[in-house]
């Protein structure tokens, strides 16, 4: 008799909307691609096609641009009461709230991630984002400033226009979060196009917010790929004012490129290769638990994930055994079965990227401490065990390259200023860690770090009032806080003639 898998017995709340057609929203209406094309959305555990959604090109990003055009130009979005604009996002936050169960299910089909982290991470962070930002609605203000008698002076903080926002596979629905809040809330219309590996919670939220009430054309999704198609045509796209963009080093640069065409304002939120430092006198449990948060949280698709692990030599040994012990415990399944700890890579091309990288670690010379493998007993789906590598050296691909996925490379070291130097030597600066009981070492390291986060005696922990973004070639901007209200604003100087 076949076994029946935890997960097989729960009832799936999307069932019926995912049996109906996923189409483009533009102007308020869901509408098929222009050229009538659709590809197909792909369970990463299963490898079962969930469902088919519209491919939009150029065509159909241009008819949401002319959209969002218009909702900015003569629509109610920019010229209503700034609380109404809030409320309106207050009620989509609290629609989000009222599917949490139904979008945390979709977002596990879709991107592979445990159901308690989609459920109690994913759907939590994306409604406060909603709220924190509809709280901003309210707040922003220009000033009036004493320049000279003869004139009265005062600024303006005006929404941008059209923006246009291309975000990745990772977050699917927080990243949409980190785009519309702060752009919504300073008044500007959008055109965004969601991950080709997992669109479909964008297309929910999308229904979510029409039924909420919010205007035609304020917000348009272009459900398609990226290069030469939607994407390209977003960041080449002269009616854009300003482009946002979440994903790989390497296509953040084209992404630059592409806006040259009208110079239109770029913001960018690229790779890591974070260093998770820990000091011999560090609550070495903590930072065990830490490291594993760490690096495996999402499968290791985090942009932020610390996948270089310094030890101080003394406690490497007794680290590595009980880091080493928790991981072979960690359970592997289907995201749906709530005791899944690790899920499936978000897709064949991803988990082919990460092994890739497990040969390459193998070939220069570092040690499997434990995974290194596609788990034996599963059959179908992108799996691969989370892995620890030791005796790696920071000038190793393993240690400079991103795998975005579950795999740490350790580096022992022995004092403090080594591992300063090391932890910067890397392209990237989007985040760091220390582990330490020592608060003066702490605060040294905090700023020695060339990073946009550092995380003391904690990983991984995010809040929307939490500024969050890269140095180096981590990208440049700042999602979350105040700072996000900056990309997406205008100041306008305005002198007003006082003389007699
Ligand atoms: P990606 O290939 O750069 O894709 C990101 C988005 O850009 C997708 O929507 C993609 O479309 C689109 N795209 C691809 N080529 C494009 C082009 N030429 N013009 C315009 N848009 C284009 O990245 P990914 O593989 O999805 O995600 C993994 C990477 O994202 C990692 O390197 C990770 O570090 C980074 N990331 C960074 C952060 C952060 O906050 N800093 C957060 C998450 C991820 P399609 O995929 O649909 O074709
Ligand atoms: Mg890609």
């Amino acid at each position: 008799m076949a076994v029946v898998q935890e997960h097989e017995k729960k009832e799936i709340l999307c069932k019926d909307w995912l049996s109906k057609p996923k189409k483009l929203l533009i102007d308020g209406k869901w509408v098929e691609a222009k050229s009538g094309k659709t590809f197909a959305v792909v369970n990463p555990a299963t490898e079962e096609v969930l469902c088919h959604v519209a491919e939009g090109g150029k065509e159909d990003v241009d008819l949401a641009v002319k959209a969002a055009r218009r909702a900015f130009e003569h629509g109610p979005w920019r010229t209503m009461a700034a609380y109404e604009r809030a409320r309106l996002m207050y009620k989509l936050a609290d629609a989000i709230d009222a599917h949490a169960d139904e979008l945390a299910q979709l977002e596990t089909m879709d991107n592979g991630k445990p159901i308690k982290e989609s459920r109690g991470f994913d759907v939590v962070q994306t409604a406060e984002t909603f709220r924190y930002y509809a709280g901003w609605c309210t707040k922003l203000e220009g000033e009036t400033t004493n320049v000279n008698s003869n004139f009265f002076t005062y600024t303006l903080r005006e929404p941008i226009g059209v923006v246009g926002q291309i975000i990745p596979w990772n977050f699917p629905m927080l990243m949409l979060a980190w785009k519309w809040g702060p752009a919504l809330a300073c008044g500007n219309t959008i055109v965004l196009k969601p991950a080709e590996q997992t669109p479909l919670t964008a297309l929910r939220i999308g229904e979510l917010a029409m039924e909420v009430g919010f205007p035609e054309g304020v917000i348009n999704i272009i459900t398609g790929f990226g290069a030469d198609s939607a994407g390209e045509a977003i960041s080449k796209h002269m009616d854009i004012d300003k482009v946002a963009f979440t994903g790989e080093d390497k296509t953040g640069k084209l992404i630059v490129q592409a806006s040259t065409s009208n110079l239109k304002r770029v913001s960018l939120e690229l790779g890591g290769k974070a260093p998770n430092i820990v000091f011999a006198d560090a609550d070495i449990d903590a930072a065990v638990r830490g490291a594993i948060t760490g690096i495996f949280f999402n499968q290791g698709q985090v942009c932020c994930a610390g996948s270089r692990l310094f030890l101080e030599k003394p406690i490497h040994d007794e680290f590595m055994s009980k880091l080493t012990d928790r991981v072979n415990k960690i359970r592997q399944g289907n995201g749906l079965d709530e005791n899944t700890g690790i899920g499936p890579q978000v897709s064949k091309e991803q988990q082919e990227r990460v092994l890739k990288y497990i040969d390459i670690a193998k070939g220069e010379g570092a040690a499997v401490a434990c995974g290194g493998l596609v788990p034996e007993d599963q059959k179908k789906g992108y799996f691969v065990r989370p892995t620890i590598f030791t005796g790696v050296h920071n000038q190793m691909r393993i240690a400079q390259e991103e795998v975005f996925g579950p795999v740490l490379a350790v580096i022992p070291f022995t004092d403090m200023e080594s591992v300063a130097e090391q932890a910067n030597a890397t392209a990237f600066g989007l985040s760091g860690a220390v582990w330490t009981a020592d608060v003066k070492k702490a605060h040294k390291f905090v700023s020695r770090i060339k990073a946009g986060t550092v995380w003391v005696n904690c990983y991984n922990v995010l809040d929307p009032a939490m500024p969050f973004g890269g140095y180096k070639t981590s990208g440049y901007g700042r999602e979350l806080g105040k700072h996000s209200i900056e990309l997406y604003s205008n100041i306008k100087s305005v002198w007003m003639n006082m003389m007699d």
